[in-house]
């Protein structure tokens, strides 16, 4: 397959999971969460949020002690 029609799949199929994702983030009401390490944006950068166990959205900031207790 010629790259520019793998990559139209890839990001069509990217499409429809973001699509996905977003209407399981949509109807679920994030009842349970943990402190995570998360991958921001495109790069290897992470950072520590409030993470839904259920569909893993990112939902919040940890405070100061909240951090501390995460990071040991
Ligand atoms: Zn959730």
């Amino acid at each position: 397959m010629a790259n520019n029609r793998k990559v139209e799949k890839l990001l069509s199929e990217k499409n429809k999971i973001e699509r996905e994702l977003r209407n399981i983030r949509d109807n679920c009401n994030h009842s349970k969460q943990t402190i995570k390490q998360v991958i921001l944006g495109e790069g290897c950068q992470t950072s520590t949020r409030w993470v839904c166990d259920e569909c893993a959205a990112v939902v919040g900031y940890p405070n100061e002690s909240e951090l501390k207790k995460f990071l040991g």
